[in-house]
């Protein structure tokens, strides 16, 4: 079987699961694993931001991440499609008290004078509260799109002008690095708060990082211990984590050639694919899933007319030559 559901299907490598094995551990619950407490330094300097925090997945960071920056009763702003309202069953309303409203764009970006027309952040003591706005880049459901760093600044000056913060959910943020060459430190100016997984395209079995300043970091480790969140002698998946970044990111633009290549077996503009997603518009879509599973090839639908294929470490380039040869007579 080739597997193209989704980049979350990578297994360790032999390499990394070798920096696993010999990872430093202490109890990270008393902050004394040194190999989490370097991998949290590592991803809060790329970031360029104060400090990070290890999680054990990105939903997980999200919720943080989101709650650091919108009090109960108040909303966050993004796009309809986003992960932090589609796919977290609800976490953010069911948490921490967080309402939210949206702005529908194809491909996922930001559309400016919307959200400056649906913004409030002070309308007085009949309205919810705007705190923050909320940008996915990549965008996973809209195909992986890159959030355009023109666009982010636009929306970052919004925002600042208004008062309200800005969250990044970078799941994918090293897709949107290699496919642009845009620093991440760049991509983290954007944001007061940010969530970034490694257990994506990076390939690590697990884990995710809330970054932000050291205010922000600190009560966000108190709320992932009271959310059950607080793991003790977790410095061997942070090595993984270290070994990805050292290893796994520059390699993403393998991953975004065969994106493009499968695209073109499937009638998509390569064009129109940034990164390692593509989404295809097919009103059968569950019928193609199954028809391309007794052909070998795992694919999802990610809606009633969309299959997704997603490329990753897993998938050479002999098996995207293959399951391209499958999608194409499909
Ligand atoms: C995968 C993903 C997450 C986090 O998902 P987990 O499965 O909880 O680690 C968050 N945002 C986006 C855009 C994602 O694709």
């Amino acid at each position: 079987m080739i597997d193209l559901r989704s980049d979350t299907v990578t297994r360790p490598t032999d390499a990394m699961r070798q920096a696993m094995a010999r990872a430093e551990v202490g109890d990270d619950v008393y902050g004394e694993d040194p190999t989490v407490l370097a991998l949290e330094e590592r991803v809060a300097d790329l970031l360029g931001h104060e400090a990070a925090l290890f999680c054990p997945t990105g939903s997980m960071a999200n919720v943080l991440a989101v709650r650091a920056v919108v009090k109960p009763g108040e909303e966050v702003l993004c796009e309809a499609s986003a992960h932090i309202v589609r796919a977290e069953l609800g976490a953010h309303g069911a948490y921490s008290g967080i309402t939210s409203r949206t702005w529908i764009h194809p491909r996922g970006q930001v559309d400016l004078p919307t959200v400056r027309s649906i913004l409030a952040p002070d309308m007085g003591p009949f309205f919810v509260r705007t705190a923050a706005i909320s940008v996915e880049n990549t965008h996973n459901f809209a195909g992986g799109t890159v959030l355009p760093l023109a666009d982010l600044r636009d929306l970052r000056e919004l925002a600042t002008g208004a008062g309200v913060a800005v969250h990044m959910d970078g799941a994918r943020l090293w897709n949107a690095h290699v496919a642009t060459g845009t620093a991440l430190s760049e991509y983290g100016a954007i944001a007061d708060v940010m969530a970034v997984c490694l257990s994506k395209g990076l390939g690590a079995p697990v884990g995710s990082l809330v970054v932000g300043s050291a205010d922000v970091i600190a009560e966000a480790r108190v709320w992932r211990k009271r959310m059950g969140g607080g793991m003790r002698q977790v410095g061997i998946l942070a090595a993984a984590g270290l070994h990805a970044l050292e290893h796994h990111v520059e390699r993403l633009a393998e991953d975004h050639e065969h994106a493009r290549l499968l695209a073109e077996a499937c009638g998509v503009d390569p064009a129109g694919v940034d990164t390692n997603i593509v989404a295809v518009p097919r009103g059968d879509a569950a019928e193609v899933v199954a028809r391309a599973r007794e052909a070998g090839v795992l694919v999802s639908a990610v809606g009633p007319a969309v299959v997704r294929l997603v490329t990753h470490l897993g998938v050479g380039r002999a098996d995207v030559e293959r399951a391209a040869g499958v999608l194409a007579a499909l």
